[in-house]
């Protein structure tokens, strides 16, 4: 077996006992395998070992391996997305995790209706700013989220989040845990068409303790390609 067949394997067998610990079903655990700067050879492989979503940073490279890969896998954009590029990433990605502007999400949804298309998104929260400037702060997501319901393209599907300290799992879990909580508050709220099921948080470092704080999209990079150069 080559090393990312083998790699795979052993992070699914973590996945299910990270969920088996927090009394969840593995199944709710989707293994997001995220192929920046990979090559074509080896995400193939990684589809041959049984990876069915792989996550990508920027558009024109996803764009370019998506052409000679296809799309019976899923892809999706967990890296930042400008608005400039909302064009090509309705077309190429099922799901954008990185959901940070009204007016990236008004670009979306012109350019999906266009397309004839519906674009799943995640609305990425900033619990930490530390690490990066990215996302919505966690006081703010509701207030977010009201101009995106009559939005008839997009759809909300969760909540993202990339905390700082991603190699120190315990000091992440408390991080893991308030975007649960917000998920849960929001979803109470009802607001019309939104229901937050998702949570993609977790990557090579602490994707165990985002499981078993409720993760239900992890995205994991070097623990399944190796380290990037
Ligand atoms: C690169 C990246 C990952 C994967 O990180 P690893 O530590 O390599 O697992 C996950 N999420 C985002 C947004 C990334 O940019």
């Amino acid at each position: 077996m080559d090393d990312i067949a083998h790699n795979i394997e052993r992070i699914q067998q973590r996945i299910d006992r990270a969920a088996q610990r927090a009394n969840r079903d593995p199944k709710d655990v989707r293994l997001v395998a995220v192929s920046k700067t990979v090559d074509v050879d080896r995400i193939r492989q990684a589809i041959s070992a049984g990876i069915t979503i792989l996550g990508e940073n920027y558009v024109q490279e996803a764009k370019k391996k998506i052409e000679l890969v296809g799309m019976d896998v899923h892809w999706h954009m967990v890296g930042h997305l400008q608005s400039n590029k909302a064009r090509h990433a309705v077309k190429l990605f099922h799901m954008i995790h990185s959901l940070d502007s009204i007016s990236l999400a008004q670009e979306l949804n012109r350019r999906a209706k266009a397309a004839g298309r519906t674009v799943k998104v995640l609305v990425q929260v900033n619990l930490s700013d530390e690490y990066t400037k990215s996302g919505v702060s966690p006081d703010d997501v509701e207030k977010f989220l009201i101009p995106l319901i009559p939005l008839a393209h997009v759809r909300v599907r969760g909540l993202m989040c990339m905390p700082t300290f991603f190699n120190e799992p315990e000091r992440v879990r408390p991080f893991f845990k308030a975007l649960r909580e917000l998920r849960d508050r929001l979803n109470k709220i009802k607001l019309p068409g939104i229901e937050l099921k998702e949570l993609s948080m977790g990557m090579s470092g602490d994707f165990e303790v985002a499981i078993e704080e409720g993760a239900t999209l992890v995205r994991v990079g070097t623990a399944i390609f190796g380290s990037r150069s």
